[in-house]
């Protein structure tokens, strides 16, 4: 197969931010490019070639979509499986592939694979509904709904009696409580056929509130040791998917400097944002050179990076307002990405921010100065 062609057909499933950011990757190759998103105004809609609206739960849409192209990957892991399934029976290349896949949509299949695996992870119980639960567990603990949660909302830390009224009823399950001092994360880049490069080991930062993410930091201000016992870890999980592409793998450092894996993506992720400015190839071409199966690019960084993420504030939803983006803008090494999503909610990633700079210490200055400057509202509260 010719990848350097126009005639060659990459489709994406999902066409977010993620899928926005790859595309712009694919530009440096000839080749064409498909995107489904169920959204007509989903922020990959210009970058590519070819953009289709469409479920991607259904399997005829999922099913139709594969067979107008030559390879497909993901930005989002909630897409038809069964059409996933029999495109691979069909020969069509499907990275990361179906199985894959499956192990990872549900987050209970998720834990047993890696306690299956001998890949330490915080103990676990899985419930198929509300009712069994509730006579079964301690508190505190960490719920987590098996399928459809991102981000965080399909997460609660469950302190008291009460916390539990408030569930949903759908399938999910509990997890002890980790009581980590840093949450890390390894991206490893994984070739078809089996060459393999890890990303340095970042640190993040979460929002109290929202649990989302509010700075990647890379490299992880960690100890040399507590880092390669993150690196190894991830490249046994990488390794035990056997997966083609990246792997987003999260974990936790707990007081001990203990290890315990939280959860992977197989795709592009947010923790490797920083990377299109500070790494000598950013997460979006090696995901690309995994998948089409050629070498893979330098993981490497030239500078310390750190990315903030734009979210919505709180009280705005609307039309979107960038405020003070000249001002961060006008700082050395300083670069918003928009995502292009018309609307802000409260927390909504809308975009984010790189600093990178040769100095830690002064990126993490100015990561906070942009933190403080910029803020993602709308025209009316
Ligand atoms: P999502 O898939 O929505 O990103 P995660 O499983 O990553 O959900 O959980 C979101 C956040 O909740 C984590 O980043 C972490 O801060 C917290 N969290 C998740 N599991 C645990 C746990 N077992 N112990 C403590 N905190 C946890």
């Amino acid at each position: 197969m010719n990848y350097f062609s126009s005639e060659f057909k990459l489709g994406i499933l999902g066409g977010g931010q993620l899928g926005k950011m790859l595309l712009a990757e694919t530009r440096k190759f000839d080749i064409q490019t498909y995107v489904l998103d169920p959204s007509k105004e989903a922020p990959s809609q210009f970058g590519a070639n070819h953009f289709f609206i469409g479920d991607l739960m259904d399997f005829d849409t999922v099913y139709d979509f594969g067979k107008k192209v030559d390879l497909l990957t993901i930005e989002i892991e909630n897409v038809n499986l069964d059409a996933l399934d029999k495109l691979e029976a069909d020969g069509l290349k499907v990275f990361p592939s179906p199985k894959t896949l499956r192990l990872i949509q549900n987050k209970g299949n998720q834990k047993d694979f890696y306690v299956a695996n001998n890949i330490p992870t915080s103990p676990h119980q899985r419930f198929k509904n509300i009712q069994n639960l509730k006579s079964k567990i301690q508190l505190p603990c960490v719920w987590k709904a098996a399928r459809f949660g991102y981000d965080g909302n399909g997460v609660k830390i469950l302190k008291q009696a009460a916390d539990l009224e408030l569930l949903p009823d759908v399938e999910c399950l509990i997890e002890e409580l980790v009581p980590f001092k840093n949450e890390l994360a390894v991206i490893v880049a994984r070739s078809a056929s089996g060459e393999v490069k890890t990303y340095p080991v970042v640190e993040m930062e979460f929002h109290p509130e929202a649990n989302q993410v509010e700075y990647v930091i890379c490299p992880a201000r960690i100890d040399e040791k507590v880092a390669q016992k993150a690196t190894e870890i991830a490249l046994k999980v990488s390794e035990a998917f056997n997966h083609v592409g990246l792997l987003a793998v999260e974990m936790f450092q707990t007081h001990d400097d203990e290890i315990l894996v939280n959860e992977v993506a197989p795709r592009p992720h947010n923790s490797g944002h920083y990377s299109i400015e500070a790494s000598y190839t950013s997460q979006f071409e090696n995901h690309l050179r995994a998948i089409l199966n050629l070498p893979l690019g330098n993981t490497e960084s030239k500078v310390a990076g750190i990315m903030v993420n734009l979210v919505g504030a709180e009280g705005y939803s609307g039309n979107v307002i960038y405020e003070n983006i000249e001002k961060i803008m006008a700082i050395d090494g300083v670069t918003p990405h928009i995502y292009g999503k018309r609307e802000t909610r409260p927390f909504r990633k809308m975009g984010h921010v790189t600093i990178v700079n040769e100095d830690m210490n002064e990126a993490r200055r100015i990561a906070e100065e942009v933190k403080n400057t910029i803020r993602v509202i709308s025209e009316i509260k």
